[in-house]
């Protein structure tokens, strides 16, 4: 397992791949990796000949006030869990590598980037896609694979390399939690213990409208109030969005009849944490 920080570097290493004839699975991550990192480069791993993982925490898709400076950090950690779960090379470019002081193009998916952690985080969809453009543009990869716990990104994701005709096949990986339902996120890290406790409600209240569903109940209002509801018992927990829309347009519905997505973003103390799931009829 090989860690290049350059983009020829890298360009070099994956295009000799390319001439032997082994299929490239790329992970874009920004690090402090997790068990939900870890399924992605195993799935990569068994689909590819080779796995790259980039780790890169993006500046351009921060807010002014977020946590860009305090994002967790851990190369060494990280290069291990990459390494164990299959990884081939770490792609860790830095800042000054990705965006030279002249960086002046940028890529927008409009529509799908209204809504939900679109309209709550400005501009933060435009940085994501922007870097994984460029990250495509660099890895060239068969294969990219993305997680179902950022919902809104994978749509965004794959309707932006449908529109641009990115040579890319993407692949959404479920969601990996821990034992108690928590899912894994590298911001958990952030929570003291009461709010890691509080934390729960996430998942809890998403449950809860599960079952709701799975009793039959099809308006998107009450299933809306149960996860209000189980939310706003806890005294640790600021509710950011809860939205139900349509899994494919990420548009709002009023009554559920087809395949749906629950996503919800939640601010337990400082830390703000997303969970969601997408319900079929
Ligand atoms: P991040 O490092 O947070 O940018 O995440 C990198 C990739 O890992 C994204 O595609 C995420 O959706 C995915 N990911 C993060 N957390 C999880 C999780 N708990 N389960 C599955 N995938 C995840």
């Amino acid at each position: 397992m090989q860690i290049v920080n350059n983009i020829s570097d890298v360009r070099k290493i994956i295009k000799q791949w390319q001439r032997e004839g082994l299929s490239v699975g790329f992970v874009p991550t920004m690090g402090y990796l997790h068990e939900g990192h870890a399924s992605l480069i195993e799935a990569a791993n068994k689909e590819n000949a080779k796995v790259v993982v980039s780790i890169f925490v993006n500046p351009i898709q921060f807010g002014p006030k977020e946590d860009l400076d305090k994002y967790p950090r851990d190369l060494e950690r990280d290069s291990k869990i990459v390494e164990t779960s299959g990884g081939d090379l770490i792609f860790n470019p830095s800042p000054s590598e990705m965006y030279t002081e002249d960086f002046s193009s940028f890529v927008e998916v409009n529509s799908l980037t209204d809504g939900l952690c679109g309209a709550k985080r400005p501009g933060h969809f435009k940085g994501v896609c922007t870097v994984v453009t460029k990250l495509f543009n660099i890895v060239t990869p068969d294969k990219a694979y993305f997680g179902e716990k950022d919902a809104q990104q994978l749509a965004v994701i794959k309707k932006m390399v449908r529109d641009l005709n990115i040579p890319v096949e993407i692949i959404g990986c479920p969601i990996i939690r821990e034992n108690d339902g928590l899912a894994k996120s590298s911001r958990n890290v952030y929570l003291n213990s009461e709010e890691r406790a509080a934390a729960l409600v996430l998942s809890k209240s998403l449950e809860k409208a599960k079952e709701a569903l799975k009793s039959g109940e099809r308006s998107s209002e009450k299933i809306r109030d149960i996860i209000m509801g189980t939310l706003s018992s806890e005294p640790l927990a600021q509710i950011d969005y809860v939205e139900i829309v349509d899994s494919i347009s990420l548009t709002s519905i009023d009554y559920i009849e087809n395949s749906i997505l629950i996503a919800i973003a939640v601010f337990i103390g400082k830390t703000r944490l997303i969970d969601n799931f997408t319900f079929k009829l």
